[in-house]
């Protein structure tokens, strides 16, 4: 069974770049039927912050990335503990006495070189006297993998293609701190393995963390999942801005977009298929193909964002945003007024131009005598069927007026504004009553 997971650190709120991250693992779950796991990386017990996970948990619900279990990596320090002696036991950890200054001298020295920083395994050469010595001198040690150097890495990226590393130009990853605490790589490949991950998708700033991870798999003895690293994501500016850093569902939701117009976009940027208004996601899980992925980094524009979220207003039935909507607001209100809305909180404002009052517009002379007229044939109308058309064109006919000199001022004097909803659609709402007095009041 396909399973991909969220793994998110639990330090921050999620950022658009996160966000998307989590669509395609999402998308690829449902597509293949499988399983889509939350996994919180939270080893790091002093960033780690609860009001976080629930952001996290509260974030996927409203993008409607369901989740089919949640893991958390700071229940599992038994599991993370016992890889780690089976891996010391098959001589794959070792311990490094360095400390932060040498390890950056040492660096220092090889690029003044010329020479790739990659660590020189003085660690492995100690003897057990040095490091007894090291031991009484209360120092501890942090931990390093080995890496096999005579094992190439390669992996079939399904957006990347055939990747191959040589792992004699990596430094062995430091995996555990001198005060037991774990970094990021090892607990991540033996929580792949137990939670029986298929598909890690991810940035392709994890490439060279695969890498590593690849022998970690195998060195466990399990085979690695397949892997898709994905292009960065960067702003219409042509990077990961700190604006695109901080942006997220809270600010989204505040700008009134809609959760399936984020993932419309995101869903689609950076693959060759286009970017449209879906209000469901199932066209999008349809469609979702790694293969479709381009390796250019995927552009975010809030703009296009704005655009394709009123798109999708459009497309909302009444019952998917009724308790949304202002009092009084039914269904016949939501069809006529939505073409017009950018959001579905201005829904709220016109429907403020249906039930008044309006702004009141100064008219000169000759168009008040035409509102005057206007509220006059109001008053005689039939208003069961078709207002408008009867409004407009006995006006027509008695005043010679057509054009935007005939509708203009009507709209104007009705809803106090220039543009708006169709008036064929707008006018039965605002009701016999209220027309006419709003006509009167022009005149
Ligand atoms: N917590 C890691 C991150 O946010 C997870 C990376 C991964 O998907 O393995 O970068």
């Amino acid at each position: 069974m396909t399973t991909t997971r969220f793994a998110p650190s639990p330090t921050g709120r999620l950022h658009v770049g996160n966000i998307r991250t989590a669509l395609h693992n999402w998308l690829w779950a449902r597509k293949r039927g499988g399983r889509f796991l939350l996994r919180l990386d939270d080893t790091d017990s002093e960033r780690s912050k609860e009001e976080y996970v629930e952001a996290i948990r509260a974030d996927l619900a409203w993008l409607g990335l369901d989740i089919d279990g949640e893991e958390r990596q700071s229940a599992r320090f038994d599991r993370y503990e016992a890889a780690f002696e089976q891996l010391r036991a098959a001589g794959r950890i070792y311990p490094a006495f360095e400390t932060a200054q040498e390890l950056e001298l040492k660096r220092k020295i090889l690029l003044g070189r010329g020479k790739p920083p990659i660590y020189d395994r003085a660690a492995l050469d100690l003897t057990k006297q040095q490091i007894a010595d090291f031991e009484a001198e209360g120092r501890t040690p942090h931990w390093r993998f080995k890496l096999d150097h005579d094992a190439p890495i390669e992996w079939d990226d399904l957006i990347r293609g055939p990747q191959h590393f040589d792992p004699a130009l990596l430094s062995d990853p430091v995996i555990r701190r001198e005060d037991g605490s774990w970094l990021y790589m090892l607990p991540s490949a033996v929580d792949d393995a137990d939670m029986a991950v298929t598909h890690v998708v991810r940035g392709e700033d994890h490439v060279t963390n695969t890498g590593l991870q690849i022998q970690m798999f195998d060195a466990m003895g399990v085979s690695p999942p397949a892997f898709a690293h994905e292009a960065l994501l960067v702003g219409s500016e042509g990077k990961l801005s700190k604006r695109l850093g901080s942006l997220g569902v809270e600010a989204f939701r505040e700008q009134g977009i809609e959760p399936m117009a984020v993932v419309s976009l995101l869903a689609r940027i950076g693959t060759s298929d286009p970017v449209e208004p879906f209000a469901d996601p199932a066209p999008l899980i349809e469609s979702f193909d790694f293969a479709r992925f381009g390796r250019a980094p995927a552009r975010f524009d809030s703009e296009e964002l704005a655009a394709l979220n009123a798109k999708i207003v459009h497309q909302l039935d009444f019952e998917g945003v009724a308790d949304r909507l202002p009092d009084g607001m039914g269904a016949e209100g939501w069809d006529v007024i939505r073409p017009n809305l950018a959001t579905v909180a201005e829904a709220a404002d016109w429907w403020h131009v249906v039930e008044g009052p309006v702004e009141t517009i100064d008219f000169d002379e000759e168009t008040a005598a035409f509102l005057d007229e206007a509220a006059a044939i109001a008053g005689d109308l039939d208003w069961s069927d078709a207002a408008w058309m009867n409004l407009t064109g006995a006006l027509k006919e008695q005043t010679g007026r057509k054009g935007k000199a005939l509708f203009l001022p009507l709209r104007q004097a009705l809803t106090g504004r220039d543009h708006g909803p169709e008036m064929a659609a707008l006018l039965p709402l605002i009701g016999k009553d209220r027309a006419i007095a709003r006509l009167q009041r022009a005149g």
